[in-house]
């Protein structure tokens, strides 16, 4: 998707603060943090959102699953607790229509969930 802001980080275009990547998902820091740790969890391969998940891509978004422990632990938020959230259009408030999870922690976060 040439005109995907999240397809041209991982294309290397538009730089970003990696913090770990394989050959399926590339997690950067957001650049407009939302907690002392704010990271971006994104598949490498270009999916709308979690709403677009399926049989046939569904592995990619276990595989992000399966990788976010060892992020949390390098961040250093692995002990102390973290929210990974993941917006879906428009009342979701997705904002950039590339499948990524949010990590967040460092504080304790806000009880309000909505
Ligand atoms: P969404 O609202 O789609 O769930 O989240 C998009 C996130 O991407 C926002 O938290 C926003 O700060 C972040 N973001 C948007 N553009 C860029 C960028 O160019 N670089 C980085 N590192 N983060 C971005
Ligand atoms: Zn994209």
């Amino acid at each position: 998707m040439s005109d995907c802001i999240f397809c041209k980080i991982i294309n290397g275009d538009i730089p970003c603060s990696m913090v770990y990547q394989d050959e399926t998902v590339l997690a950067f820091k957001d650049i407009n943090p939302l907690a002392p740790v704010h990271v971006l969890v994104v598949s490498k391969q270009h999916i709308e959102s979690a709403q677009a998940l399926n049989e046939s891509n569904s592995q990619i978004a276990a595989h992000i699953f399966s990788k976010i422990p060892g992020i949390a632990k390098e961040l250093g938020i692995a002990e102390s607790g973290y929210r990974v959230i993941t917006n879906i259009g428009k009342d979701g408030g997705q904002a950039v229509p590339h499948l990524h999870f949010h990590i967040l922690g460092g504080r304790k976060l806000e009880n309000t969930l909505g």
